[in-house]
């Protein structure tokens, strides 16, 4: 497209897989130590967790470390967990991406490095909120800092602070829906501070596309999740029935036992207050979690003890059905960030398309009245498909007559 503007050659993106999946090393740092509290800096060399043998520079290259080693310890041999190589080379694969669309081909050096430090803070905040429900503040305040610097250099200020308001908005925005007409958390608090930052950068369209691919993927993995969970359940309740033939006293209630001890785990968890929404919500609005990282007593204001919210000490065990949206919305904000010159072109034509549309049936003009009424059906299609062709998704727009369709794309 525009790799005559580029300085950089076509092969450059191996330097930033290389780079990337350095990063990715650290980020399993960050991973471990920062929702337990650990400092990041101290110790500061990383060890093995089982023979507490420092590892130096020939355990620490990314990617090959791991496969020379075979994924153990070259001092003791137990197994790392394979999560430390899929972590190196995932950051690696999507820095080396974003390289390509923004330093080849296109030339935004100001993209390149803001799009490559969000995504190595998403994909921590996609492990961590993956297996322990949480979104450290830390990363929600980087987040919201970075969004907003690339902002103000990027000269449009304003467009930082709209889509961090907006992020703000729409997430707590769903926490009060679900809570007040359903009676159930809808939203984590993590999901909130998270959308504030990503809106930051993203900015407001893009926002609400980042949205729907959560909404989609939330829903489709949800959806796959609660077969899988429904499966294990009748297994688990034949498997109690069988047991429960034995002559066992109370054998009544045996057949059920999976049931009660999800029931009484959902229990436990009563949804937050609606005023508790409204004050954090508010918290979070005039940024004061970013605040209280660096002075924690202010949590005292609305009687909150930050220390005590240690992972360590939550026994908290979620069902198979409890999903966490912070990993979907940080997949959503990845995927705008890779496709974000493909994304944005297509909502801008998407935009013409419609807004042409619309002044020419306001006007009566000619353009309008030309379309044959079979066609008008497919306007909605059609105005999408042009957006898509525009962006390089589809070649051509197959749903509807595509001669007439350019044709009248000329006329506008
Ligand atoms: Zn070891």
């Amino acid at each position: 497209m525009d790799s005559q503007f580029s300085i950089v050659p076509g092969w450059s993106w191996v330097i930033a897989l290389i780079f990337g999946a350095a990063i990715g090393s650290f980020l399993n740092v960050v991973i471990y130590r920062l929702p337990r509290g650990l400092s990041l800096s101290n110790p500061p060399k990383s060890f093995c967790p089982i023979c507490k043998h420092s590892l130096g520079v020939p355990d620490l290259f990314p990617l090959f470390s791991y496969l020379l080693a075979r994924g153990k310890c070259r001092y003791c041999h137990t197994p790392f967990s394979s999560r430390y190589f899929w972590v190196e080379l995932l950051n690696g694969s999507l820095w080396a991406v974003i390289w390509h669309q923004f330093m080849f081909v296109q030339y935004d050096p100001l993209r390149t490095g803001f799009y490559c430090l969000t995504t190595a803070a998403l994909v921590s905040v996609f492990f961590i909120d993956w297996e322990l429900y949480i979104i450290p503040d830390e990363l929600n305040a980087f987040l919201l800092l970075f969004g907003i610097v690339y902002q103000v250099l990027n000269k449009t200020p304003l467009v930082g602070v709209m889509g961090a308001l907006m992020g703000w908005g729409m997430l707590t925005g769903i926490a009060m829906f679900g809570r007040v007409l359903f009676g159930k958390d809808a939203m984590g608090h993590g999901d909130i501070k998270m959308m504030r930052g990503v809106g930051a950068l993203l900015g407001g369209p893009m926002l609400c596309v980042n949205m729907v691919i959560a909404v989609v993927a939330g829903l489709v993995f949800g959806i796959a999740m609660l077969v899988i969970a429904s499966r294990q359940a009748t297994t688990d309740a034949a498997v109690a029935v069988v047991e429960s033939t034995e002559p066992v006293e109370g054998g009544e209630g045996t057949g059920e036992q999976p049931t009660p001890v999800l029931a009484a785990e959902e229990e436990e968890l009563a949804p937050e207050s609606i005023g508790s929404l409204i004050i954090h919500g508010a918290w979070y609005l005039f940024c004061l979690d970013i605040v209280g990282i660096f002075a924690p007593g202010i949590y005292k204001w609305i009687g909150e003890n930050p220390s005590e919210e240690l992972i360590e000490d939550d026994n908290w065990k979620p069902s198979l059905t409890t999903i966490p949206f912070g990993p979907y919305l940080a997949v959503g904000a990845v995927v705008c960030m890779l496709f974000a010159p493909q994304i944005e072109k297509g909502l801008s034509n998407y935009w013409k398309t419609v807004t042409h549309a619309a002044s020419l049936e306001h006007s009566g003009s000619k353009g309008f009245v030309e379309i044959e009424p079979n066609r008008l059906n497919c306007r909605a299609g059609y105005s999408i498909g042009s957006a898509m062709s525009g962006a390089g998704w589809v070649a051509s727009d197959s749903r509807c007559d595509v001669t007439g369709g350019s044709q009248w794309n000329k006329k506008i």
